[in-house]
């Protein structure tokens, strides 16, 4: 697997025009240079292009390519598989492009397709579901049969354009240099153009919508916060959403706040719907006390982004611990680690998680198919984890997170 990586985008401030380059995984931009912080809220996803190499000036044509990031999670036979997936692959079924965009999108930056982006667009006509059944039989790795469920969570979806310019051959318009052999007559005609790029991004002040202040945040997160009326907003393609949050708090100094979301949820095929169900479904070495019965049962899910095999770790030692002493107070000073996972995407892992801590497994991963998980309530509840050297701490839910490990997933 490709060393997984983030593209760089350079663009000017909306406000005063001043050159930044912003990370792929950026959704808060703050300008060096007036200061004003700007929400990026793409329409669906990001679109990107490659600009051509100066002295390519010929009549521009822009070949669309996928890129996608993700963790696929397989319940098999074997028990739970994951990997991270990185990849970009023709969104126009074309033998005279390129397969992919290559190891372009490391070394080179990118620019945010908009309608002022000149040149004439392909339309991406294959789906990226399909184009990803093609990725998957290329390398027919990533499925070995049977599986019981099978799920993307946390993925990245983007489209990047790379340019090309049609002569006699097909020539690249970074290199500019032929690529192709003589074209057919007819290969431009066969060719489907999109109009004009549309705004698929909108930049807005980030200011709370209910009190006009600044919004707080990391450059990478999609929930903000407002300290002046203590809100919190999540960023979505149809602006800014207020959502009900709660705390944990630590009883230590040197807090950091992880992001969690509390799901509670209809689920039909099992019965899981008390703490003391849940004992007994991941067959917890605990006796079943009586008022365990009255304690009702919620999914934890991370809000944040890690490698798979944490991902999974992570939510199950929480969620063995369903955690009931919830603060609603304040929005703490204290650092919030950005919300990088959105809620569908939580809602999305929970089959894997239920999968993680059944027990005994081989009965319950062929039943897997007909449990049902449909979320009712969901909550944002940030965690207080205490920070030392190399890890993040609960104690008393015996959780650790390696620091590395978390900015590794910066990426992801
Ligand atoms: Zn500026
Ligand atoms: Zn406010």
């Amino acid at each position: 697997m490709v060393r997984n990586f983030n593209l760089v985008i350079e663009h000017q401030c909306p406000q005063c025009g001043a050159p930044a380059d912003l990370k792929e995984t950026d959704r808060l931009f703050v300008c060096e240079y007036c200061r004003v912080n700007s929400c990026l809220l793409p329409r669906d996803y990001f679109r990107y292009l490659f600009p051509k190499s100066v002295s390519a000036k010929k009549n521009l044509l822009f070949f669309p390519y996928w890129r996608f990031k993700g963790m696929l999670f397989s319940c098999l036979p074997t028990g739970i598989e994951h990997r991270f997936i990185d990849l970009s692959c023709q969104a126009v079924e074309s033998a005279y492009f390129p397969t992919s965009v290559g190891l372009r999108s490391q070394a080179l930056k990118l620019q945010f397709v908009s309608p002022e982006s000149e040149g004439r667009f392909l339309q991406p006509v294959l789906p990226l579901r399909k184009a990803l059944r093609i990725y998957e039989k290329r390398f027919n790795t990533m499925m070995s049969n049977p599986t019981f469920h099978k799920v993307f969570i946390g993925e990245t979806i983007s489209l990047i354009y790379s340019p090309f310019y049609v002569g006699s051959k097909l020539y690249d318009g970074i290199l500019d240099k032929p690529i192709s052999s003589i074209l057919p007559s007819n290969f431009e005609t066969s060719l489907s153009t999109e109009k004009r790029p549309g705004q698929y991004l909108r930049f807005i002040p980030a200011l709370c919508p209910d009190c006009g202040w600044d919004l707080n945040g990391r450059a990478e997160s999609i929930v903000l916060n407002c300290l002046n009326c203590n809100s919190m907003w999540l960023s979505t393609g149809n602006g800014l959403k207020k959502l009900k949050f709660g705390y944990i708090p630590g009883k230590e100094s040197n807090n950091v706040y992880l992001p969690f979301w509390r799901i509670n949820a209809d689920i039909t095929g099992i019965k899981l719907q008390t703490y003391s169900d849940l004992v007994k479904v991941a067959n917890l070495p605990k006796a079943v006390q009586k008022n365990w019965n009255d304690i009702e049962f919620n999914f934890w899910a991370l809000a944040f982004k890690v490698r798979p095999q944490n991902f999974v770790r992570i939510a199950q030692q929480i969620t063995f611990k369903q955690p009931q002493e919830i603060s609603f107070s304040k929005i703490s000073h204290a650092d919030h680690y950005p919300v990088t996972l959105p809620m569908e995407e939580a809602a999305q892992s929970l089959k894997i998680s239920l999968a993680s801590f059944m027990k005994p497994k081989d009965f319950i991963l062929s039943e897997l198919q007909n449990i049902k998980i449909r979320p009712k309530k969901i909550l944002l509840v940030y965690i207080a984890f205490q920070e030392n050297h190399h890890e993040l701490i609960h104690s008393e839910f015996h959780v650790s997170i390696n620091k590395n490990m978390l900015s590794l997933a910066g990426n992801l």
